[in-house]
C-alpha cells in the first residue's frame, strides 16, 4: 500500500501546517521543517509550505477556503503532485481536499506509514507495518469507497451499499487478526532467542529520530578493541555485544521516536520495542543542536511511558555539542533564559541541576567526551551487574 509511487521524476509536494490557538507560527514552522524532512525521506521533494492560523480546523477541508484558494493558485503555476498535512485528517477531509485541488492528499500518519513500509527490511518488520496500515485503513473504508466510485465517474455519487463496505471491513478485520497471530508466533521465537543471550546487562539507545543513536552505536561497538562485533540481529533492533574495560554488556539500537505518532501505530510496533522494555538501562540520546530538543525529550519520555518503559534507569546523553550554536542577543535580566541566549556551559549546568538522571554532554561525530561516557556507562552497568549477580566473580 505504497503512498508515494516510485517514478523517474520525484514527486513535488506542498506542505501544510496549521497553527491552532495556543501554538505559535514559529513553532509550526519548526514542525514543517520536520515534515519536509519526512517528505524527503519518503522520496518526494518539498517545494512549498503553507501555514494557516486557525481557532478550529475546518470540518470539510481542514484548512479554510481562503488558504485553499491560495494553494490552488500555487499549484496552477507550479506543477505539484501531492499535498501533505502535518496532522491526521479525517477521511472525508482528505477526500474533499483532493476534489478541490485535484492532486493527492496525504496526512502525517499516511506519510510515516509509507516511510516505514519502505524501511522495513525483515519479514517481521514488514508484518508490523502491514498491521499498522490495515489499522489505519479500517476506519477509512467507507470514505475510500465513495472516493473510488467518484473517480470512476459512476452515475450519482453514492458509494456502494453498506453491505459491501461491511464485507470489506470483515476481510480487513480477518487480515488484522491473521497478522497479529503471525507476530505472536515470531514473538515467541524471539523471546527464546533473547533468553539464550545469557545474563548480560542490557542497554538500549532511545531517543528522537536523527539524534545520533546509530552513530553512537557504531562508535561504542567498534571503537573499543575489546568489542565483539557480533550481531544478534533481531529484526529492526540491532543488538551488539560491547565490552568496556572488563565489562561485557549488550547494546541495542532501536527505532527512533517522533512526535504525533498515532497511538495505534505505536501499538503495532510494540514487539520491536520489547527490546527497550526489557532493558536494564536506557541511554536517552538528545540532539542538543536542535532548536526543539526540549520538546523532543518530552516526546521520548511520553512514548517510553506509553510502552511501559518509563521506570527504567536512564542516562541522558546530550549529543552534537559540536553543532550547538549560541546566538548571543542583547539581554537584560528580564530576558527569559532559553537556548537562544544560553552558552553550552550554562545549558549544561542548568540541565545537570534540573534532571534527576545522570547526564553527559558529548559529540559522537567529533568523538568528544566519549571516554567520560564510557566511564559513566561502566559504573552504571557494573552496579546493575553486581546487584543482579552478587556471587559472580568475573568482575573482581
Ligand atoms: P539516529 O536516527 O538517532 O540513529 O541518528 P544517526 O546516528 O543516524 O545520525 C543522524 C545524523 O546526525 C547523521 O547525519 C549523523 O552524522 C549526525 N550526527 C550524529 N552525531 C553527531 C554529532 O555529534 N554532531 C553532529 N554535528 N552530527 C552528528
Ligand atoms: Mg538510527
Amino acid at each position: 500500500m505504497g503512498v508515494i509511487i516510485n517514478r523517474t521524476q520525484p514527486e513535488q509536494a506542498v506542505l501544510v501546517g496549521v497553527a491552532l490557538e495556543e501554538q505559535s507560527v514559529s513553532q509550526v514552522k519548526d514542525y514543517l521543517e520536520e515534515l519536509a524532512f519526512l517528505v524527503d525521506t519518503a522520496g518526494a521533494v518539498p517545494v512549498k509550505t503553507f501555514i494557516q492560523r486557525l481557532s478550529t480546523p475546518n470540518i470539510r477541508t481542514y484548512i479554510g477556503s481562503g488558504k485553499l484558494d491560495e494553494i490552488r493558485q500555487f499549484i496552477r503555476e507550479n506543477p505539484t503532485d501531492i499535498i501533505v498535512f502535518d496532522d491526521e485528517l479525517s477521511p472525508s477531509q482528505i477526500r474533499n481536499i483532493e476534489k478541490e485541488l485535484e492532486i493527492r492528499a496525504l496526512d502525517r500518519t499516511n506519510l510515516i506509514l509509507d516511510i516505514f513500509a519502505r524501511r522495513a527490511k525483515t519479514a517481521y518488520a514488514k508484518t508490523q507495518v502491514e498491521l499498522a496500515q490495515y489499522e489505519y485503513l479500517l476506519p477509512r473504508l467507507a470514505g475510500l469507497w465513495t472516493h473510488l466510485e467518484r473517480q470512476r465517474g459512476g452515475i450519482g455519487l453514492r458509494g456502494p451499499g453498506e453491505t459491501e463496505i461491511e464485507t470489506d471491513r470483515r476481510i480487513i478485520r480477518t487480515k488484522i487478526a491473521l497478522l497479529k497471530d503471525q507476530l505472536q508466533k515470531i514473538d515467541k521465537q524471539m523471546i527464546t532467542q533473547r533468553k539464550n543471550r545469557g545474563k548480560l546487562v542490557r542497554v538500549s539507545l532511545v531517543g528522537y529520530t536523527n539524534v545520533g543513536k546509530s552513530t553512537l552505536m557504531n562508535l561504542l561497538s567498534k571503537s573499543d578493541v575489546f568489542a565483539e562485533n557480533k550481531l544478534f540481529a533481531t529484526l529492526d533492533a540491532t543488538v551488539r555485544k560491547v565490552v568496556i574495560g572488563n565489562l561485557p554488556f549488550l547494546l541495542s539500537d532501536t527505532v527512533g521516536f517522533i512526535r504525533k505518532l498515532p497511538h495505534h501505530l505505536v501499538e503495532s510496533f510494540k514487539s520491536t520495542l520489547d527490546e527497550v522494555r526489557e532493558s536494564d538501562l536506557l541511554l536517552h540520546i538528545v540532539d542538543i543542536s536542535h532548536p526543539g530538543f526540549e520538546e523532543q525529550i518530552a516526546v521520548v519520555n511520553q512514548t517510553l511511558q506509553e510502552i511501559g518503559a518509563a521506570d527504567k534507569p536512564v542516562i541522558v546523553v546530550f549529543n552534537k555539542t559540536d553543532a550547538y550554536s549560541y546566538i548571543h542577543k542583547d539581554q537584560d535580566d528580564l530576558t527569559p533564559r532559553n537556548r537562544e541566549n544560553l552558552t553550552l556551559e550554562e545549558l549544561q549546568n542548568s540541565w545537570i541541576a534540573k534532571t534527576n538522571s545522570p547526564s553527559i554532554f558529548i559529540s559522537a561525530l567529533k568523538k568528544d567526551n566519549i571516554d567520560e561516557l564510557k566511564k559513566l556507562l561502566y559504573e552504571k552497568i557494573r552496579a546493575i551487574h553486581i546487584t543482579r549477580y552478587p556471587y559472580d566473580d568475573f568482575l573482581y
